[in-house]
């Protein structure tokens, strides 16, 4: 499938929402000069276009297979993961003390959108070893950092986040692993880990040298719930103190799923402790496994909203090449008869257009919560807060938008839409694991009104929206939007009960993600304008398309977010199944 990298807007979205100047500016960040933040941007598309997008065809027809607990990927994947790890491009924002770049969280969002456009189930590899590169560099002991980060900043080792079970899914605390502590012998102070896991991704292959699984489990006696639940490091080999690779450890992958879509991603049943010798590590304490994990949500939460955004661009220039070549009838009122291409009816525009535009906004905010998160590790409390809000509006509405921009893109095609060969249908099918993995859609949106509402007294939110709201033209489709999410906010902070917020706490967050779009489109508008970018004319089309129709269709899901529980328990659970 051919992929043409959107370089330039994807350089835009970097120097007006997350700032990368700003960043640059920094001493910490100093080495993201343009030319470098050009480079890279450039260089990662070349990549994933020249090496991944190949494969994400024969990566869907032939996927992966498992026999004998051994998962293989079509040909050409162990090529091209070799060739990302030796252009160093895992490395990008890993600490250089153990061999990364340390350049800006705004660049790895780079790299990871350019390889999911080109191919996302392959992408869900570097993904999770940038989580667990995280949850490490942040929660894990020195000696833990030394042994394990080097080989997975290179992405010569691969990690996994191994959260579900059949009874724990969004209820993480139902998990029932456990790890017995290892009194003495060779493993001690380690911990014997014992359990299953369903839904691993990318939880066996053959790609990378070991697999570093991060395994959340309960240690004897530990609390009921989220409370007793430690996260612990596996290795597929156990790793000697010299960082040698040595004898397999007691873990395997018992098959994997059938799947919708991301055939080639192995969606693994990981089974640990056969033989009661499955050796694992703590990392940080007993019983804070939970905090740790949700380090490395919160980076994954943000790369998956991008998936959201990867999917819409692939879809959408999949959608603009057919509509280029379909021809279709003549123009509707046109004096010519003959048939033109379909891109030249109003429908068929109607639909590229808002494709063009939901991708490019939900890219605005990608880059604007990247930039707030490289804010954040700056030491700027503020911004890191905002990001904190950020997280699910952009999880939730990226991936919302990405499986809208895939089925328009489905619909541009016509019947041929519907068939496996154009490849429409992958990108359909591809796009609806999103809003389910990483915390359902419904868990983002009941976090961002149930936690992230009330930070700082509602006043993180507030000040979003009046970052938003100010210099708009009062009559503006955006700021009558924001008096919207004001108003939703001061409802539910105002003594709504828990029902009542949650009710309406999905349509509230499409509500906000889509003003923070809107108003990073029209700072894009401006910053094209001003900088005489070649995309400025486009730019201005789309800031204003978003703002004219998607901005106002985002007002009307006030009723929604403020309906109350009411409606939804009016029937009895019998009564709404039949
Ligand atoms: C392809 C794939 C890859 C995955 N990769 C991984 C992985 O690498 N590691 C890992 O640990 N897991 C992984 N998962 C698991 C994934 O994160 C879970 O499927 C997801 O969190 C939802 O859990 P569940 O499937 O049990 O659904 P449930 O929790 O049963 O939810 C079902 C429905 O009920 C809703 N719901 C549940 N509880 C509530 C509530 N309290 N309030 C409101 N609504 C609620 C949900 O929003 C959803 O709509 C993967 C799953 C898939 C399909």
């Amino acid at each position: 499938m051919s992929f043409t990298p959107p370089t330039a807007d994807q350089i835009l979205a970097m120097r007006v929402c997350a700032g990368i100047d700003e960043l640059a500016a920094h001493e910490r960040y100093a080495a993201a000069t343009p030319d470098l933040v050009a480079a890279i941007a450039e260089g990662i598309g070349q990549f994933a276009a020249g090496h991944w997008a190949p494969l994400n065809r024969i990566g869907d027809t032939q996927g992966a297979a498992i026999g004998d607990g051994v998962v293989r990927l079509p040909a050409g994947f162990a090529e091209a993961y070799r060739a990302y790890v030796d252009a160093g491009w895992n490395a990008i924002a890993g600490p250089d003390a153990f061999g990364g770049q340390d350049l800006p969280f705004t660049l790895a969002c780079c790299v990871m959108e350019n390889l999911g456009a080109a191919n996302m189930a392959f992408t869900l590899l570097p993904m999770l070893t940038l989580g667990a590169i995280e949850a490490l560099k942040l929660h894990g002991s020195a000696g833990q950092q030394a042994l394990y980060l080097p080989r997975l900043i290179t992405g010569e080792w691969s990690g996994t986040m191994n959260l579900t079970e059949p009874q724990a899914g969004s209820d993480v605390g139902a998990l029932r692993t456990t790890a017995e502590p290892i009194a003495d012998g060779s493993h001690a102070g380690k911990y014997r880990i014992n359990g299953s896991k369903i839904f691993i991704t990318w939880g066996e292959h053959e790609l990378a040298e070991n697999i570093i699984h991060l395994v959340l489990a309960r240690v004897p006696g530990a609390p009921a719930g989220s409370r007793g639940i430690s996260l612990f490091l596996v290795p597929k080999y156990l790793v000697s103190a010299d960082g040698g690779i040595g004898v397999r450890n007691d873990l395997r992958a018992v098959s994997i799923e059938h799947k919708l879509g991301i055939h080639a991603s192995p969606t693994c049943v990981m089974s640990y402790g056969d033989k009661g010798e499955c050796i694992g590590e703590l990392i940080g304490l007993e019983n804070e496994g939970l905090k740790a994990m949700f380090t490395m949500m919160n980076s994954a939460r943000i790369n998956v909203g991008s998936q959201g955004v990867q999917i819409a661009e692939a879809a959408f220039q999949q959608a603009a090449r057919y509509a280029r070549d379909r021809v279709q009838s003549a123009r509707a009122g046109s004096a010519d008869k003959a048939p033109v291409a379909i891109i030249r009816h109003p429908d068929v525009r109607r639909m590229l257009l808002r494709m063009k535009a939901l991708t490019e906004g939900g890219r605005a905010l990608l880059y604007y919560t990247a930039g707030q998160v490289d804010r954040g590790v700056l030491g700027d409390a503020p911004a890191q807060q905002r990001a904190d809000v950020l997280v699910p509006m952009l999880k939730a509405w990226g991936t919302d938008l990405g499986c809208e921009v895939a089925s328009l893109g489905l619909q541009v095609h016509g019947g041929m839409g519907f068939i496996e060969e154009t490849g429409a249908a992958q990108f359909y099918r591809d796009a609806r694991i999103a809003p389910i993995y990483e915390g359902t859609n419904g868990i983002q949106a009941a976090d961002l009104v149930t936690r992230k509402l009330g930070y700082a007294n509602g006043q993180v939110l507030m000040n979003l929206f009046a970052d938003i709201a100010s210099g708009l033209d009062e009559a503006s489709p955006l700021a009558a939007l924001v008096r919207d999410c004001m108003a939703v906010a001061e409802w539910m902070t105002g003594g709504a009960s828990i029902d009542d917020k949650l009710a309406g706490s999905v349509p509230f967050c499409t509500m906000c993600a889509v003003a923070v779009s809107g108003w990073q489109l029209l700072r894009q508008a401006r910053g094209a304008e001003e900088s005489g970018a070649a995309i400025a004319r486009s730019k201005r089309v789309v800031a204003r398309y978003f703002n004219e129709q998607i901005v106002a269709e985002a007002s009307g899901l006030r009723a929604a977010a403020m309906g109350g529980a009411d409606v939804l328990y009016a029937l009895d659970d019998t009564e709404l199944v039949n």
